[in-house]
């Protein structure tokens, strides 16, 4: 079976394509392959094709979906162990119960399996991405015997005991009817090869373990949880078969002041009492640079201000999300004789009047008094 060409390499755009470039490639894509149009002898598979990447890639769902795992094909993967399909009959279903290998042929090509590798970032590396190397172990075709397995020079023979389909029947008579089994061929172990000679590298495996390393791109504003997909940085195929891919899972470390929400980041900043009554401008922290903030006379605690444009990088389109900047009041502890006065005659002075301004509030404190 041939590989599934990856959606976006379908419709010739990038993995960071907005819904709009999407559409545009899809179009553009439909009319040069459309059966109608096009009478080349593959036209219409390559229209099918470009029909199939669309409709993944325009639902924000299944984009999102297939961006995390890739192509779910039912034949890898997915529990695995079986290839069979419902159209056969009762043999076949036997086989899915039995797992038993089904009917895999030992000598086709087999795709690599996927590799998953956590990496943690900090806050700021997620905001601005970052490109590093890791180091991963993986199986790879061994070099010495070419991933036969057998030692140079020398090649695996055919299995005697099941002529090379790695598989024996076995069957039973059970009260549904006769049954056939099939599980792995025990001579070879489902290989349907047998080694005489070992390859002294990889003692017969055709594969062996090395230390990979990889050059990875993180991409400004990824989030926690975000994977990325490296196609091909899986495990090598056998016989042929394409690499398996590599899914890198980015953990986001927090940040002692700044805290994120999709594409928004919030901050709190201690305000004194006479800053918020009086107003003030003070200097905030953004993720690049410190900005002056304008904090308005009689600014309430809790109070939220938003500064445009200074979030994160959106991953997908254009822009940055907003910084939001909440304001909280710190009532003073440590105070001197002096200032104690001072509030003292604050309070004689203005202090009921300031309270009775707000009325909503108040009112409600007050109904509360009477049990209303
Ligand atoms: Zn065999
Ligand atoms: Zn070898």
């Amino acid at each position: 079976m041939a590989e599934k060409r990856d959606y976006y390499e379908v419709l010739g755009v990038g993995r960071d394509a907005s819904e709009d470039d999407i559409k545009k490639a899809y179009r553009k894509l439909a009319r040069q392959y459309h059966p109608d149009v096009n009478k080349a002898e593959d036209a219409e598979a390559k229209f099918k094709e470009v029909k199939e990447a669309y409709d993944v890639l325009s639902d924000s769902q299944s984009r999102a979906r297939y961006d995390q795992y890739g192509h779910i094909d039912p034949n890898q993967g997915m529990g695995g162990g079986f290839s069979g399909d419902f159209s056969g009959g009762l043999g076949d279903i036997f086989d899915m119960f039995f797992g038993g290998g089904g009917r895999r042929d030992p000598n086709a090509p087999q795709r690599g399996n996927d590799l998953q590798y956590t990496m943690t970032i900090e806050f700021k590396e997620a905001v601005f991405g970052k490109e590093t190397d890791i180091t991963i172990p993986r199986t790879e075709s061994c070099d010495t015997c070419g991933g036969s397995g057998a030692k140079p020079g020398t090649k695996p023979q055919t299995c005697g005991v099941c002529h090379g389909s790695g598989q024996q029947e076995v069957v039973q008579n059970t009260p549904f009817g006769r049954m056939v089994n099939r599980r792995a061929c025990s001579n070879c172990n489902g290989s349907g090869k047998i080694i005489k000679e070992r390859c002294s590298t990889c003692h017969g495996n055709g594969k062996v373990k090395k230390q990979r390393k990889i050059h990875v791109r993180i991409p400004a504003g990824v989030d926690d949880g975000a994977q990325l997909r490296m196609t091909g940085e899986g495990e090598s195929g056998l016989r042929g078969g394409p690499a398996g891919d590599l899914y890198i899972v980015i953990r986001v470390k927090s940040h002692e002041f700044f805290e994120r929400e999709g594409d928004d980041i919030y901050c709190e900043v201690p305000l004194t009492f006479a800053q918020a009554a009086l107003g003030d401008e003070i200097e905030i922290p953004t993720l690049t640079e410190k900005v002056k903030l304008k904090i308005p006379a009689g600014t309430q605690t809790g109070t939220f201000f938003r500064l445009k444009g200074k979030g994160v990088p959106r991953l997908r389109g254009h822009g940055q999300g907003d910084q939001h900047v909440k304001v909280v009041v710190v009532t003073p502890t440590k105070l001197s004789d002096e200032q104690k006065e001072l509030l003292r005659q604050f309070s004689s002075l203005d202090g009921e009047r300031a309270l009775e301004q707000d009325h909503s509030f108040f009112d409600k404190v007050k109904k509360a008094f009477r049990g209303d």
